[in-house]
């Protein structure tokens, strides 16, 4: 059975945070353990992801630099030319087959930075230096899945009330959205779900929720009045793909009103070779990671005709139900 944090490791700097006594307090039976810097655990040689990954353990840490990175190339900026993104946590919850997390972390465990008052001081000092900012707060994480134990996208999304040129892109595989119900919504903040068909999802997407889940959050949120975004993306080439892209798009036709969808975004799976390469020597019980990629430029995608011909058909499907304009393409 998962048993996420059974040890929970806390740097000596942030041992009496008040932010670190009310996580110890959801934890109360993990055994403690004091550590002079969280990358003397995190980043140790000879761990092992997979392993690790069965039964994470939290680590409790101080960020000292960089507070915003510039957005990667393999993420979509919405044309916004200011795209960061943060990492208030390293590692997820969640274990997708795909997750680049497994090739560019040495371990599988799970650091959260409980400093958020540095995150937010730099973010102001970013906005008063150059007036606007596009951030991804849920990057190298799932931050809204470990909402009930570190609350930060509740503490952004207040942070982001009184700040309107920061636009904030909170992206999710949870059905945590009744977390955040209670706030009012605010138009700079985007949530948005990753969607993948159920079939798929099961397979590649492991302890995320259900996709109906997924879809009964974004219903929720939407109908609130939350701008919301959906992702379908990475789309991914699996057996049958056409048909089981035609009957999640057929599930959203269903269940959503697109007037109240922001927009969709579709791209394709796409990632740094190196990243791919440390995710095969890892783990051979995914047919997802020996695909005949091509390279081009240390990124593994597929072939061009293949990312044209799964976008082109998934746009198809899409239109007809919402506007083109609303429908971002990445690939
Ligand atoms: S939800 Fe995202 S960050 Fe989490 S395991 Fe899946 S791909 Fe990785």
């Amino acid at each position: 059975m998962f048993k996420p944090f059974s040890h929970i490791y806390i740097e000596e700097e942030v041992e009496d945070h008040f932010r670190t006594v009310q996580i110890l307090e959801k934890f109360k039976s993990a055994e403690r353990i004091k550590i002079k810097h969280y990358k003397d655990v995190f980043n140790k040689r000879g761990q092992n992801f997979r392993i690790q990954k069965l039964s994470p353990k939290l680590i409790l840490a101080k960020k000292k630099d960089q507070y915003l990175y510039p957005g990667s190339d393999f993420s979509p900026n919405f044309d916004h030319p200011q795209f960061y993104y943060n990492t208030l946590a390293l590692n997820c919850l969640y274990d997708c087959d795909y997750c680049y997390l497994q090739g560019m972390f040495p371990s599988g465990n799970i650091v959260l930075f409980v400093n958020w008052e540095d995150f937010f001081q730099s973010t102001d000092e970013f906005l008063e230096k150059h007036g606007n900012l596009y951030l991804a707060l849920s990057y190298d994480t799932d931050l809204l899945a470990t909402e009930a134990f570190f609350p930060a996208t509740k503490a952004w999304i207040e942070f982001a009330e009184s700040r309107q040129n920061l636009i904030l892109e909170i992206r999710t595989k949870s059905g945590n959205y009744q977390t955040l119900a209670g706030m009012r919504p605010i138009p700079n903040v985007i949530l948005a779900w990753t969607i993948s068909p159920e079939i798929i999802s099961k397979q590649v997407e492991k302890k995320t929720a259900p996709l109906d889940a997924r879809i009964q959050s974004l219903k929720k949120a939407s109908e609130d009045g939350w701008n919301v975004r959906i992702c379908l993306d990475p789309i991914l080439r699996e057996p049958d793909w056409k048909d089981t892209y035609s009957d999640l798009v057929l599930k959203l036709r269903e269940n959503l009103n697109p007037d109240k969808i922001m927009d969709i975004s579709v791209g394709s799976f796409r990632m740094n070779a190196d990243f791919l390469k440390n995710m095969q020597s890892l783990r051979q019980d995914t047919a997802l990671l020996y695909y005949p990629f091509q390279k081009k430029d240390g990124v593994v995608s597929y072939s061009e005709s293949e990312n044209e011909q799964m976008v082109h058909w998934i746009r198809s499907l899409l239109s007809g139900w919402i506007i083109d304009a609303k429908i971002k393409l990445s690939y």
